[in-house]
């Protein structure tokens, strides 16, 4: 097991946050203007300057806020959405999160951990509903051959195929790792390692987290530190919302992700930001201690979106329709679709018990068509972890706004591949028009690469990237 350094377990300054969240109340127009000035900058914001923003209340300040939020997204991330689907391989867990269906005394669940020919059923289904990206999801426990149980079934969906598809991306959300598992993982070739620290608030930490080794708050709070130091260089940060105080969240999370880019010269590749949703045999989850209003769920989106602008967001089916359309003009960069959140979901008819309820439980086919007609790009982009270009090497690209010269054309060849070999008729009629209209937007430079993409798409080649 790995020694934690004590210079990085301390980069939580809990009393810092409480003084800023009580000393940066100033939420007047002019100061609220200077500080969206200041993001349109692109480089971020100070922990002040976010508590200034949490405290809009003002109707008008806040259309001020999410326009540039929109504004900001659009700039960095154009028009696309990457698509993913989480893969639940196992339920099995040793913890007692009481917010969790999956908890260990949990009865009402039905434990099950996929064997590998199961998972590679599950694969099956999900690239048959046009899938590339997937998230590989689990309990904490391990069935007998432990940890490297994960490793197998990673290697089982990388292999799996149906036809000539296969999965292109597998990131993980599971349990903290030490550092020498963390090299597995990385030996696996996984593309983002994520993990939620659930709250950064350590006393609701520790009331939340009845049991069970993910008590630990600071093992979990270093992890992300262990999995940077094995080379793994996206990693996925996020809260879930209704723990405790979203400011207060917000404020540590910017410390842990400042932390991150002063420790590894990078941050977080992408922010999480799961809100609490009931889930059987939990009264915590349907009664959130600090319920977060839609409101200020699209108030953190948008603060998120100016406060870390090169990071991407990520927007799960916990949400509803409409929230999630909403959110992808305030910064939204990446969202699930068609998800099943128990292990088995997707090649199965019958009904197991889920980690918790989705709010979102449309087909991709009906979401990827949702989207295409709001005007944004269903992307299955995979290319930049397969070209090496991720961590440091992905900012270099982002920040001075080069990415969108592979960005762009990438979201449009795999949204063809998607339209010419999975969509509805109606889905690729409203999808054809989208690229159509997209190629006229472009940079000419831009444009010239994606037709050329997309002709070869067009005429039967498939995971043509740049
Ligand atoms: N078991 C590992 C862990 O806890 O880190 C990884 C997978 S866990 C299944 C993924 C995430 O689901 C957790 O980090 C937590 O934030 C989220 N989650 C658990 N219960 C939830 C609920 N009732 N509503 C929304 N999200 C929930
Ligand atoms: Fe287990 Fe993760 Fe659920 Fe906690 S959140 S009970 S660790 S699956």
């Amino acid at each position: 097991m790995t020694v934690i350094d004590k210079t990085t377990t301390e980069f939580i300054d809990d009393q810092a946050i409480v003084d800023t969240l009580q000393a940066c109340q100033d939420k007047s127009g002019s100061t609220v203007r200077c500080i969206i000035k200041k993001a349109f900058e692109l480089k971020g914001l100070q922990p002040d300057q976010i508590a200034s923003l949490m405290h809009i209340s003002d109707p008008e300040l806040l259309g001020e806020l999410f326009q540039a939020a929109r504004q900001v997204k659009e700039r960095i991330y154009g028009k696309r959405l990457v698509i993913f689907a989480p893969l639940y391989i196992s339920n099995l867990c040793s913890n007692e999160c009481l917010y969790c269906a999956f908890r260990a005394k949990n009865k009402l669940v039905h434990r099950r951990a996929l064997t590998q020919e199961e998972i590679s059923v599950e694969v099956k289904a999900l690239l048959d509903q046009g899938h590339k990206r997937v998230l590989l999801v689990a309990g904490e426990a391990y069935p007998q051959e432990g940890f490297s149980y994960i490793l197998k079934a990673i290697e089982t969906i990388y292999s799996t195929t149906n036809g000539r598809d296969h999965i292109r991306r597998v990131n993980v959300n599971i349990a903290p790792l030490t550092l020498e598992e963390f090299r597995q993982l990385k030996q696996a070739k996984i593309g983002t390692y994520q993990l939620f620290q659930e709250t950064y608030h350590r006393p609701t930490y520790m009331a939340v987290h009845a049991g069970g080794p993910k008590r630990d708050y600071l093992w979990r709070l270093t992890a992300l530190d262990r999995a940077m130091e094995a080379g793994i260089d996206d990693v996925g940060i996020g809260v879930l919302f209704g723990l405790f105080d979203w400011r207060y969240e917000i404020l540590a999370m910017m410390q842990h992700i400042r932390h991150l880019e002063q420790r590894f010269g990078v941050g977080p590749h992408t922010i999480s930001v799961p809100r609490l949703e009931p889930a059987t045999g939990s009264d915590l989850a349907s009664h959130p201690p600090k319920p977060v209003s839609d409101l200020d769920f699209r108030k953190i989106i948008a603060i998120l979106r100016l406060a870390v602008p090169y990071t991407g967001i990520i927007m799960s089916t916990r949400e509803t329709p409409n929230l999630r359309r909403e959110s992808f003009a305030l910064g939204v960069s990446q969202i699930s679709a068609g998800s099943r959140t128990d292990p088995g979901g997707y090649s199965k008819t019958d009904y197991q018990a889920s980690q918790f309820s989705l709010g979102d439980h449309r087909p991709l086919d009906v979401v990827i068509q949702d989207i295409a007609r709001l005007g944004y790009i269903p992307s299955f982009c995979t290319a930049c972890y397969r070209l090496g270009r991720t961590g440091q090497d992905f900012m270099d690209l982002a920040k001075p706004g080069k990415i969108h010269m592979h960005c762009d054309p990438n979201a449009l060849s795999t949204f063809m591949e998607y339209l010419l070999d999975y969509a509805s008729p109606q889905t690729k009629r409203v999808g054809l028009a989208l690229i159509e209209q997209v190629l006229e937007q472009m940079s000419p430079a831009a444009s010239k690469r994606a037709k050329a993409m997309l002709q070869k798409v067009e005429s039967g080649q498939r995971d043509v990237f740049c």
